[in-house]
């Protein structure tokens, strides 16, 4: 079996340990004699899997006793709408930090809610090239919450240190970035994130969210979107994606068993740093369109001189088995995503793949 070098940006890789350990159980989990997929998710089989999948996230990100963990459906692009549903009171606006496609599309479905500001845009020339500084920030202290997008997947930007927002929830979209370092949980008043890049498979979205919010949110919205109904039943209140829930457990007993978010930190900044120092020291042909101080640790974006040398580089790279790096079809150019599942040998043979094109 040839396992390709995978750069895709999401879904994305997966820890082997957690694929061979969902092909071990999955014609009998336990002992019980029959798949996850075939358990009652009111079972105590499936119970025991969905509460250590909550414990894991609990204990990676140390997330404090007044919040609430909750495995979600309808994606990163769900929580758009329904972050505004709960939280954006009437009377109330919320302020939006935007920073490319995804802070747009999050203010995008907020409009649809009710009423939102723009706290700050680094929109240059339809390009999205940094993060902002905390000074560009204008927020609003009466705001219902700041929203952000802490990693931009197809701009390639991260926020490396988050705003001060003062005594407003900050709540932001981690969607690519979740769990790549250890995070102080206890300045958001929400997380998010589809769990399809950093945590598992697709169908499970991750929201932390702290308890007050909760219990304040709104509800003149449909109980299945108000989130105390979930976190009434710790997410159970329907069928969950079990078999989504069961991955995400494997893929955070790995993490756990790798060191934890420290380990991964050390990990993804060594692997961030191989690419950009490969595209840094080439400038005749390689070229970053993203600020220092703003470059994505999980989703390295760069160009060639020509878009005819980048799609040569893209069929030379899947030729040496290396597939995903064909940038997002609205920006062109190339991406490497390099979430914590991206094996450091991966990033060695990209290394050595952008050397040899060169010559
Ligand atoms: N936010 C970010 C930062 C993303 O990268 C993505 C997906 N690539 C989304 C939101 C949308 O996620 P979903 O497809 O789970 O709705």
């Amino acid at each position: 079996m040839a396992r390709v070098s995978n750069f895709n940006a999401g879904p994305s890789a997966l820890p082997l340990a957690a694929l061979e350990r969902a092909q071990s159980e999955l014609l009998d989990l336990n002992g019980s004699g029959m798949s996850v997929l075939e358990h009652s998710h009111r079972g105590k089989v499936y119970e025991a899997v969905h509460n250590e999948a909550v414990s894991l996230v609990r204990e990676l990100l140390a997330v404090p006793e007044n919040y609430d963990v909750l495995f979600l459906q309808g994606g990163a692009s769900q929580q758009f709408a329904v972050v505004p549903m709960n939280l954006l009171h009437s009377g109330k606006s919320a302020d939006y930090i935007i920073t490319g496609a995804w802070a747009k599309k999050a203010q995008g479905e907020a409009k649809n809610v009710g009423t939102i500001r723009v706290a700050a845009t680094t929109e240059q020339d339809g390009k999205f090239p940094r993060m902002p500084r905390q000074e560009e920030l204008q927020l609003d202290a009466n705001a219902a919450y700041v929203h952000i997008t802490s990693n931009e997947t197809i701009g390639g930007t991260q926020w490396h240190t988050f705003p001060n927002v003062g005594n407003v929830p900050l709540i932001a979209d981690m969607s690519s970035d979740i769990m790549w370092r250890p995070t102080d949980v206890s300045k958001f008043g929400l997380i998010y994130a589809g769990a399809q890049k950093n945590l598992g498979p697709s169908g499970v979205t991750l929201v932390v969210i702290r308890k007050d919010l909760v219990e304040s949110a709104r509800k003149d919205i449909p109980k299945i979107f108000q989130y105390r109904t979930q976190a009434a039943e710790n997410s159970l209140y329907n069928t969950p994606s079990t078999f989504g829930i069961y991955l995400l457990r494997n893929v955070l007993a790995v993490m756990k068993g790798k060191g934890g978010l420290a380990a991964m930190e050390a990990q993804n900044r060594k692997k961030a740093g191989l690419i950009y120092n490969a595209i840094d020291s080439r400038p005749d042909l390689y070229r970053c369109p993203v600020e220092k101080d703003s470059r994505s640790t999980m989703n390295v974006v760069f160009n060639l001189t020509t878009p005819e040398l980048e799609a040569e580089f893209v069929t030379g790279a899947q030729k040496a088995g290396m597939v995903g790096l064909k940038g997002h079809r609205s920006v062109g150019g190339i991406r490497a995503s390099i979430y914590n599942a991206c094996e450091m040998k991966w990033v060695e043979n990209l290394i050595e793949f952008m050397a040899q094109f060169k010559k």
